[in-house]
């Protein structure tokens, strides 16, 4: 069997750690299987060095910051590669220029567009297990590009995908999927199975525990996924098409604290006043995320957007640049909300089901700043501080802790 086993900063976080992933995939080895190992930085490195960056660059130039941060995950490869050469096992670590993983030129979030698996498939006919640097590829010019954050499982993916690989195993410092982020809410159930379909809406809308690329990807080439912990060897979920066990009406809460809101007041209530201030922010490559526009009164109206703490900056800097074409009074910016969503393809058949969340926040006298639904996702905006206890709540009120069939 060819395997693709990938681990996260918190798995190969000290040396240690790094002796014990060593071990999992040496365990696998010596059953005759070939190896190829993803990993992301030592634990924190990737935030470490991106505070690092701006010590000396409040806004570091893109192609830097790629240069810099791919550095993190080559510490992880090289010392992978020595810890299995002191259990006596012949390893090779590789980075994206070594194997040549081409992406888009987009520095930050740059997207996979093909692996070379010469320089992989030749070192695992040596019998070499592979270790490869997660996040991080090449460009078009030459330079070093990253995936985005949380990125190391596309790189995991598309190497299972691209060497058609028996499975992918995403080890991780949790059992596997919960049905909400189970640091924040302590009654979450793992999930045996999950579908890729719902899990790509968690994951975009805020659980982290895979890339939501990874997901995407995932779903395209038919890689059936497990995530894993890196700790103990229990079960974990196993991502896939279809599954058998249980249909839920709603499969998780998600929750996304890198939300902020942006709010235009006072915009003149005519014609194409939506248009040219999404136009600007698209004209910026500023994604927008939940809008609300308010009914228009005396002439005038305010729109509201969400989009991502990183971009929020950049997005107030290009309306601002842009008041006189815009014609606006006032513009404001909240950093302190955070997003708490449902998902799952039940409700699509069950009235009731955003009612239900509404008067969950209600009981906890949380208030609902914006909302957003589609067929199989319900997404409020609510201030962060609130928002584990919403989690919480809307977690209990749909009784996720339990297993029971729709
Ligand atoms: P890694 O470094 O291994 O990639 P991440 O921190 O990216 O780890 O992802 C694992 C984390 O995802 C967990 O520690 C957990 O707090 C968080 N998480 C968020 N939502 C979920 C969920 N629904 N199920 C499991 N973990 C979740
Ligand atoms: N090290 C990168 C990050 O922290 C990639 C990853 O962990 O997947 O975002
Ligand atoms: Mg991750």
């Amino acid at each position: 069997m060819l395997i693709v086993k990938k681990f996260g900063g918190t798995s190969v976080g000290t040396p240690e750690r790094i002796m014990n992933v060593a071990r999992r995939c040496v365990e696998d080895y010596n059953k005759g299987n070939d190896i190829v190992v993803v990993l992301s930085a030592m634990g924190k490195t990737t935030d470490d060095l991106i505070k690092l960056a701006h010590e000396v660059n409040p806004k570091p130039p893109k192609r830097e910051l790629d240069m810099l941060m791919t550095t993190g995950e080559q510490v992880s490869v090289a010392m992978m590669g020595m810890a299995m050469d002191a259990l006596g096992v012949r390893a090779v670590s590789l980075n994206a220029y070594q194997i040549a993983m081409h992406t888009t030129s987009t520095y930050g979030n740059a997207r996979l567009k093909r692996i070379d698996r010469e320089r992989i498939l030749h070192e695992l006919e040596d019998r070499k297990i592979v270790i490869v640097t997660g996040f991080q590829g090449i460009n078009k010019y030459d330079d070093y590009t990253t995936l985005g954050r949380g990125g190391s499982d596309t790189t995991a993916v598309a190497l299972a995908a691209a060497l058609h690989a028996d499975a992918c195993e995403i080890y991780t410092d949790v059992d596997g999927v919960y049905t909400a982020d189970p640091r924040i809410v302590p009654t979450a159930r793992k999930l045996k199975e999950i579908t890729y379909d719902e899990m790509l809406d968690l994951a975009t809308l805020g659980a982290g525990v895979l890339h939501n690329r990874s997901v995407e990807m995932a779903k395209k080439y038919g890689v059936k996924l497990v995530v894993r912990s890196s700790l103990n060897y229990s079960e974990g979920t196993m991502v896939k098409e279809e599954v058998t066990v249980e249909r839920m009406l709603i499969s998780g809460v998600a929750i996304d604290k890198n939300a902020d809101r942006v709010s235009v007041m006072g915009l003149k209530d005519r014609p194409g006043v939506a248009f040219r201030l999404f136009d600007v922010l698209a004209k910026a490559k500023i994604n927008v995320d939940v809008i609300l526009q308010s009914i228009g009164r005396e002439g005038t109206k305010d729109i509201s957007f969400t989009c991502e703490d990183e971009y929020v900056d950049e997005a107030v800097a290009v309306i601002e640049a842009n008041k006189a074409r815009l014609n606006y009074e006032s513009l404001s910016c909240d950093k302190n909300v955070a997003k708490v969503s449902i998902v799952g393809a039940g409700m699509m058949s069950n009235p009731g089901v955003a009612a239900k969340m509404f008067e969950a926040l209600y009981n906890e006298d949380i208030n609902i700043n914006m909302i957003s639904t589609s067929e199989i996702r319900v997404t409020v905006l609510i201030n962060e501080d609130d928002c584990e206890r919403a989690a919480n709540a809307i977690h209990e009120a749909f009784d996720l802790g339990r297993t029971h069939a729709m």
